[in-house]
């Protein structure tokens, strides 16, 4: 190190003489010395390393320093898990936490969370109890299924089943369901590393009862049905029913597994033009079907595996259960969800469970939301506003190819690019996410609630006056 990078070293501020400045002892008393500490180890720290490295001859002034402290504790003081406003109208969003829960299933949470619970105790006998106990009769009740469990995920789900039922054996599935659904779940590699054969049959696009029927010996263990999810082969495609595969199934003495993907519970084709197979059917048509719980079924993060009881049996025996096993928050908040569809009448149920909510909005209700956020927006003078006529998307690949008819609200800032609107609000304490058009910062009502207009309006008066 040469003698002038030293003195300049030399001259970095020490901790102990920042930790003594009057604008410091204020941070201090907000956020605690601790946090503080933390903060100007880390901004001296990048300051020297600059210099280190010679990407920067002096050390900022002492003001800059401190400023640089202070958006340092801020940042710090934010959880990197935070809240944001989703503008972009997919309902469920896999990067932004996909299904959004009722009210009522998080007081239940708190409630669970806050103290101890009956999880694994029996009340009526006062011996040890089934975790699952709390779920299964309810799954059971609303699908036709003789028994569930659930587990961590729908991938847990599907690796669960085929290696409890099929690890031993080839497992028939058809080449136009071997898919990729996002965040790297191919079902060929889950099949595989589960210890199954895989033996695909038909083509991609077209696939005949016969084309089963060829590959089945004695070493099938089972046949498998993966609905594709995010994905649609469309024009000069055939495949075969679940109830034609389910009677071959039957007649060779094989379980039917279905991987269903969504977790639809109620038929939404009265309300929305989708013809989306529900779980009540696949449960009658099938053995096992397996589920996500944070999909169409608009609950927490969970796989549900339902269906005949002899399967059921095999698969809580199953070690691997007990290492994807839910814990209790999971579980209180899918209970009192499963509660509602349970017991709800239709109507109310599509009002509370968001969704489904979201799902069925209709367009007279997005338009005025639009044009109320649009009236709260108008307070800043520094935007330029307007109401755009647009489709929102189901996202998690869920109901593929769908396009529900939305409102938006397209927002131009005085002097920011749409560009620089976008990142800017990506990086507040709340960020909001949006759709960009052309050069508009477009947020879409369907998935906006209205309690969320005034956080927007704040994030937005941020950033117009930074
Ligand atoms: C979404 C999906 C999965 C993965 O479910 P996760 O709950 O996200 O693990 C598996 N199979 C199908 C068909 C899916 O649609």
């Amino acid at each position: 190190m040469n003698n002038s990078v030293q003195l300049v070293l030399r001259q970095i501020p020490s901790v102990n003489k920042i930790l003594q400045d009057s604008v410091m002892k204020s941070i201090i008393a907000d956020y605690g010395e601790k946090l503080v500490k933390i903060s100007i180890n880390s901004v001296l720290g990048e300051i020297k390393s600059n210099i280190l490295n010679g990407l920067v001859d002096n050390i900022p002034n002492y003001d800059d320093i401190v400023n640089q402290i202070k958006v340092e504790v801020n940042s710090k003081a934010l959880p990197s898990l935070r809240k944001v406003i989703n503008g972009t109208g997919i309902i469920l969003h896999t990067n932004l936490g996909r299904a959004s829960l009722p009210e009522n299933v998080l007081n239940q949470m708190q409630r669970i969370a806050s103290g101890y619970s009956n999880l694994e105790f029996d009340l009526e006998t006062g011996k040890r109890g089934s975790r699952y106990a709390h779920v299964a009769g309810l799954i059971s009740k609303i699908t036709g299924a003789e028994d569930a469990v659930v587990v961590n995920n729908n991938a847990a789900a599907v690796m669960l089943v085929l290696s409890t039922l099929a690890s031993k054996g080839d497992v028939v599935i058809s080449r136009g369901e071997l898919v990729e659904i996002g965040g790297s779940f191919r079902v060929p590699e889950i099949i595989t590393s589960t210890g199954g054969n895989l033996v695909e049959v038909g083509t991609t696009n077209k696939t005949h009862l016969n084309d089963y029927a060829e590959k089945i010996n004695e070493e099938t263990t089972a046949l498998l049905k993966v609905h594709t999810s995010n994905y649609k082969v469309i024009g000069f495609t055939e495949g075969v029913s679940t109830q034609e595969l389910h009677q071959l199934a039957k007649e060779n003495n094989l379980p039917l597994i279905v991987d269903l993907g969504s977790g639809l519970l109620v038929d939404l084709s009265k309300y929305i033009n989708y013809k989306e197979p529900t779980v009540q059917e696949m449960v009658k048509n099938s053995d096992i079907v397996t589920f996500s719980g944070d999909k169409l079924l608009g609950g927490p993060q969970i796989g549900v595996i339902a269906g005949k009881k002899k399967y059921i049996d095999k698969i809580k025996k199953n070690q691997l259960l007990r290492a994807l096993r839910v814990d209790k928050l999971t579980l209180s908040s899918l209970e009192i969800i499963l509660r509602e569809y349970y017991l709800k009448d239709e109507k109310k149920l599509l009002a509370s469970i968001p969704v489904l909510k979201k799902l069925t909005e209709s367009s007279d209700n997005l338009e005025q939301k639009a044009k109320d956020l649009l009236i709260i927006l108008k307070a800043n003078n520094k935007l330029n506003l307007k109401i755009i006529e647009d489709y929102s998307k189901v996202g998690g690949g869920s109901l593929p190819g769908l396009e529900l008819p939305t409102y938006l609200v397209a927002i131009k800032a005085e002097g920011i690019s749409v560009n620089k609107l976008e990142s800017r609000l990506r990086k507040i304490d709340i960020p909001i996410i949006g759709r960009t058009i052309k050069d508009y910062f477009c947020l879409d009502l369907r998935t906006i609630e209205e309690n969320e207009y005034e956080i927007i309006k704040d994030g937005l008066c941020r950033i117009i006056s930074n």
